[in-house]
């Protein structure tokens, strides 16, 4: 660990060509040309493209860097490169130049049939194409490959569709700006030219030591453990939660940081999280598609600088069954660009028709597609988080706190709102504390989708999942009720009295889903079952909400997907899911065969001598021939589940490749899963520690 003194303002954004760089180095007329474009959007030519390249390439030459890459975000969850260097065909004199023009910059071309494609594409179709996004800036990473020029792109195939998860979100914040545009028009807002949804991901992570990672084959393969016994202390005690940070993982959150802040991530808290070895980073909020950007380099540094610091990070949504696992909080708002948030309630929220008219057409996005927030989601670690038995739950529902959710009763009541609840003072009681102000309205973790101030905090995304799906779906399903709204508003005679017409029956015919109690509870349940509310339990179930008529309708409407697109990655998800089972159940039964039973066994020998020698002594050998009977019987136990998994995970692979196989895979696999599991857990916390051939939950998430 390096003990220099740093300051942050003067390290902030060193690696990036943000905007002070580019105001710096390029021509005045190509610096204005490209900022238009990323303020209004529109198409660069290549002359400018050239000077642009050209300037990046000295900058980035100047900081160390070799090569240059697209860098983009396939169907595989993660991010793809390919690199090239900057050097040019040698000359004849054999020297080389380096050179980076700005075709090179504003177009890449990696072979798009290595990616998936849910049948998008044939094998032999393989030309894709990415493209520059100038609104995210590109930046140079270091690391033991030199310095790299990254420059953040999407990705399409030959004939136009969206084969990564960037063009999706682009499309949909361009939908959301225009409907949001034409919303506040009709609201009487002529000042503003844009709207852009704004995102802040929490990340929750753990971190374990690097040499016991290694010594567990299910982390290696699968990112989770597959067994493991609870050990006696788990977070009961709430004692990590905000606890103080240990040496160790403070110096790695330094390092963290400093990495972040060079890149122009806008690190900002950090703190323990409720299970041991289990943390949290979260960066300000930023422009939706770049803060989707920064959550991957989030992802990224946090795995490199563990390594650098004798650990792994783990961003698996379960890692450790029984032990609280990990999500991400995708903290969104709408904002115009001179500064309004759209959705800021202000202190008396009752006579903001603007927010009213916002809020109620959020209601109504969400209870309209909710299954498609749910399935946005979901991927196979989600499944064991959403629905199983932690939090949040599978269930979507809105809460709004006691403020708003008294606004709306007011609405649905009368059809009118006249007052807000107010913040009282809080009295410490303490004489030399001061009282402060209460916001008007308390928190609740336990709701999905839950408003915060002057935000909605979705909370079901998983730890290890991209953003990008979430706010896809959250962008444009509120684009469209905006679409609804001003459409309304716009044939109306008397513009007012539609506004509030509008506004109160969206109240009324969306309450079902406003929800203010707690999401933990059984009788939510059944509650929401009453209430019409869908109840999705798992990715397989969750993904055919993508091809609904209504899905197609939506995005199609919007230009987001078209039913291909759709169609396409509801294969991709199916195909993901099966393929992570597989590994899973193959890991599992590897594990099983050949570290566990055999251990095992050889236990099992122990005790039989040991009974022998002790009967022999002449002294009661009950204990350990009992013993040795529970460990026999359970070891049966393991043995046939072993088998039953085997046989599970063949006939999961005979199936058809898709939903079916998928379905099987959650149905079938992973039962018998579970059924393998039980003994081997049961058998850790009878067998004697010394001959268990990996380390325990106790080891992984206590002495890190
Ligand atoms: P917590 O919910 O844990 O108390 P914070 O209030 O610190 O967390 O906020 C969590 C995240 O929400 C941060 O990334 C923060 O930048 C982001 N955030 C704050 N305000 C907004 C906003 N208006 N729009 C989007 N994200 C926001
Ligand atoms: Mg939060």
């Amino acid at each position: 660990m390096s003990a220099e003194i740093f300051n942050v303002a003067d390290i902030f954004g060193e690696d990036v060509f943000n905007d002070t760089v580019m105001q710096e180095r390029l021509p005045k007329k190509v610096y204005k040309e490209i900022k238009k474009i990323i303020e209004d959007g529109g198409e660069l030519d290549l002359n400018t493209a050239d000077v642009i390249a050209h300037e990046m390439k000295e900058w980035a030459i100047e900081k160390g860097a070799t090569h240059y890459t697209h860098w983009f975000q396939p169907l595989t969850g993660t991010t793809a490169e390919k690199h090239d260097s900057f050097i040019s065909a040698p000359m004849p004199n054999g020297k080389i130049l380096m050179t980076f023009s700005g075709k090179e910059l504003i177009k890449g071309e990696p072979d798009a049939s290595s990616f998936p494609s849910g049948g998008l594409r044939a094998t032999f179709e393989a030309r894709g194409y990415t493209a520059w996004d100038c609104t995210s800036p590109a930046f140079v990473r270091h690391d033991a490959a030199g310095a790299t020029l990254c420059i953040p792109t999407a990705f399409c195939s030959y004939t136009g569709e969206a084969l990564d998860q960037k063009t999706p979100l682009l499309r949909s914040m361009e939908a959301i700006n225009e409907q949001g545009v034409r919303l506040i028009r009709l609201l009487g807002n002529n000042v503003s030219k844009k709207v852009t949804p704004s995102v802040g991901a929490e990340q929750e992570y753990f971190l374990v030591d690097a040499e016991k990672f290694l010594e567990r084959k299910d982390l290696i393969y699968t990112g989770r453990t597959l067994f493991g016994a609870m050990p006696p202390k788990g977070q009961e005690l709430d004692d990590h939660y905000f606890g103080t940070i240990r040496q160790r993982i403070a110096g790695f959150m330094k390092d963290v940081n400093e990495e972040l802040w060079k890149l122009g991530v806008s690190a900002k808290t950090q703190h323990n999280e409720v299970a041991p070895a289990q943390h949290e980073l979260a960066p300000i909020y930023a422009q939706c598609n770049i803060a989707v950007d920064h959550n991957h380099l989030v992802m990224q540094t946090l795995k490199k600088i563990a390594c650098q610091h004798g650990m792994k990070c783990l961003l698996h949504e379960k890692p450790f069954a029984g032990v609280n696992g990990s999500g991400k909080h995708n903290n969104w708002s709408i904002t115009t660009d001179d500064g309004i948030n759209l959705l800021e309630p202000g202190k008396t929220p009752h006579e903001n028709t603007q927010f009213l008219l916002v809020l109620t057409c959020i209601l109504k996005a969400v209870n309209e597609h909710a299954d498609l927030l749910r399935e946005s989601a979901a991927d196979p670690g989600n499944d064991h988080r959403l629905g199983a038995n932690e939090a949040p739950p599978a269930i979507i529902s809105i809460f709004l706190g006691e403020q708003l959710e008294d606004v709306l009763e007011q609405l649905v009541s009368t059809g009118e709102a006249t007052h807000s609840l107010k913040g009282t003072r809080l009295k410490t009681g303490v004489e030399s504390l001061p009282d402060f102000m209460k916001d008007a309205t308390d928190r609740n973790r336990t709701s999905p989708f839950a408003f915060t101030g002057n935000k909605f905090e979705f909370r079901m995304v998983g730890s290890r999942d991209s953003i990008s799906g979430p706010n896809v779906v959250l962008n444009t399903i509120v684009a469209e009720a905006f679409a609804d709204a001003c459409d309304r508003i716009e044939k109306a005679e008397d513009k007012e009295m539609e506004i509030h017409d509008i506004i109160k029956e969206y109240a009324i015919e969306n309450q079902r889903i406003v929800f203010n109690g707690n999401g933990y509870a059984d009788e939510w349940v059944k509650e929401a079952e009453k209430r019409g509310l869908p109840n999705i339990k798992s990715m397989v179930e969750a993904i055919p909400a993508l091809t609904t008529e209504k899905a197609i309708a939506l995005f199609g409407r919007f230009n987001v997907f078209t039913k291909d697109e759709l169609e396409s990655r509801a294969e991709i998800k199916f195909e993901n899911y099966a393929k992570a089972i597989n590994i899973e159940a193959l890991a599992m039964a590897d594990i099983a065969a050949k570290q566990i039973i055999p251990a095992v066994m050889n236990y099992t020998k122990t005790l039989a001598d040991t009974v022998i020698a002790v009967k022999e002594a002449g002294a009661d050998a009950k204990v350990q021939a009992d013993t040795l009977k529970e460990v026999s019987k359970l070891l049966a136990d393991a043995k046939k589940a072993l088998i039953n998994l085997q046989k599970v995970t063949k006939t999961a692979a005979g199936k058809e490749e898709g939903q079916k196989q998928a379905t099987y895979c959650h149905e079938a696999v992973c039962p018998a899963m579970a059924k393998l599991r039980a003994p081997i857990d049961e058998l850790e916390m009878i067998i004697d520690k010394e001959v268990w051939p990996m380390p325990s939950y106790g080891d992984l998430i206590f002495e890190v």
